[in-house]
């Protein structure tokens, strides 16, 4: 039998109660005949704790020292449960990212991981061992400093050890029973997905579906693992995640809408009167790419004949926000634009499903069902397989129901349960 790896997020493994339910887990696994190798997350809101405290301390803590009190977090996980299935009388290692071998980039917060040399790990497994690994951290190549690699990066450490390990699978488990149809705790009909495909996956995550890490999905893509998404609370069959290719050949039995997704985290910028000549839209983004800011959707009006002008709207993380407003109030002699406009209440709310390939339609009745309820669309953009809005923020939960309404995808009875609250 292969290799499984296990991810445990920190609902899971919130306290003593949870951390001995999770290594009972682990070793019934391992009895099963797998070698095994955990990545566990921080207990609980640890992570959150961890960063209030340092900002107690100082409004704008060094990343080197952020990332070093993070970090700690996950290694108190990873020795508790350690120490749980030694008490259950099987042999555990717990690893820190570093000694697991997860090498990253230089950049705190958000590393990249660009090797992972899992020797001590297969040492482990060699000698019998079950692996405990820290989740959502690595040391960086250059400076060798502790890194993390973002937040709820946990999930991206476990299918990158998993790829890098040749695992069979990679389980992630939380407080609720899979992947579904919509947040349950919006819309309570949400039905749990048998089956997802990768691509699908993809734009669920990058749509504001929290269940997994956008970069664990990348991961899953490009090296073909599939993952496994269940609860630790329940000895349910969970929501597998697998490679388009194993659908190949299924459009027929596959759904045509996967799920709708909803993200809060968004806020709209609109430049108001850029001069509409070439170049100017490059200089725009050019100001905002070398601030590190990732901008979501963009569009441009047509110019007012009249004027010469033109409006550009586009969203970014809430987070990037003032940088981004700072940024571009630099730039305004340079452009000669008129105003910036700054939006947070908004929200996104996105239909994702590889079968709108081969249906048409699927605009038209997503559209009408937001117009049913009310919600006015103020940007819209598309993929091959998703389609998103942008929604007044009071109104999301509107928009997500509609369109799981309109889609026939909610079920007949209550499926989801969330354990512990959090969905990690
Ligand atoms: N503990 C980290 C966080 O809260 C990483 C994770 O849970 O995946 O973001
Ligand atoms: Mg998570």
């Amino acid at each position: 039998m292969g290799i499984v790896v296990q991810k445990y997020g920190g609902s899971s493994v919130a306290d003593a109660v949870g951390i001995k339910r999770v290594a009972q887990r682990i070793v019934n696994t391992k009895k099963q005949g797998h070698d095994v190798v955990v990545v566990v997350s921080a207990m609980g809101d640890t992570t959150d704790e961890l960063r209030d405290l340092a900002e107690q301390v100082t409004p704008l803590p060094p990343p080197r020292e952020l990332d070093m009190l993070l970090t700690a977090g996950e290694r108190m996980s990873m020795a508790l449960v350690a120490m749980a299935i030694a008490q259950l009388g099987h042999e555990a290692r717990s690893f820190t990212g570093s000694q697991a071998g997860v090498i990253t980039d230089s950049v705190h917060g958000k590393a990249k991981i660009i090797d992972i040399k899992p020797g001590r790990i297969e040492q482990a497994l060699g000698d019998g061992a079950i692996a405990i690994v820290a989740g959502f951290q690595g040391v960086s190549q250059d400076t060798k400093d502790i890194t993390t690699l973002g937040r709820g990066a946990s999930d991206t450490t476990a299918v990158a050890l998993a790829a890098a390990l040749g695992a069979e699978v990679c389980e992630i488990y939380s407080d609720v029973d899979g992947v579904f149809t919509a947040d349950p705790r919006i819309v309570k009909s949400a039905r749990k997905l048998e089956r997802v495909s990768t691509e699908e996956m993809l734009e669920l995550a990058a749509s504001g579906a929290k269940i997994l890490h956008l970069r664990c999905v990348e991961y899953a893509r490009r090296y073909d693992m599939p993952i496994h998404v269940r609860s630790s609370f329940s000895s349910l069959e969970g929501t597998w995640v697998i490679p388009d290719t194993e659908f190949a050949g299924e459009e027929m039995e596959q759904a045509i809408i996967a799920g709708v997704a909803h993200d809060r985290s968004e806020a709209k910028i609109t430049v108001v009167g850029v001069p509409d000549k070439v170049g100017e839209a490059a200089r725009i983004f050019e100001t905002l790419a070398a601030t590190e800011i990732n901008i979501d959707m963009v569009v441009q009006n047509v110019s007012a004949a009249a004027t010469g002008l033109t409006d550009i709207s586009f969203t970014l993380p809430r987070s990037d926000g003032q940088n981004a407003m700072g940024a571009l109030a630099r730039l305004q002699s340079e452009i000669g634009y008129d105003r910036l406009l700054y939006d947070d209440q908004i929200g996104k709310v996105s239909l994702i499903g590889a079968g709108m390939r081969s249906h048409p339609g699927i605009t038209a009745k997503f559209f009408s069902a937001l117009a049913s309820a009310g919600v006015n669309i103020s940007m819209i953009s598309t993929s091959e397989i998703r389609i998103s809005v942008i929604v007044d923020e009071a109104q999301i939960d509107a928009a997500v129901q509609a369109a799981h309404t309109a889609f026939d995808l909610d079920a007949g009875e209550v499926e989801a349960v969330v354990y512990g609250g959090t969905g990690r």
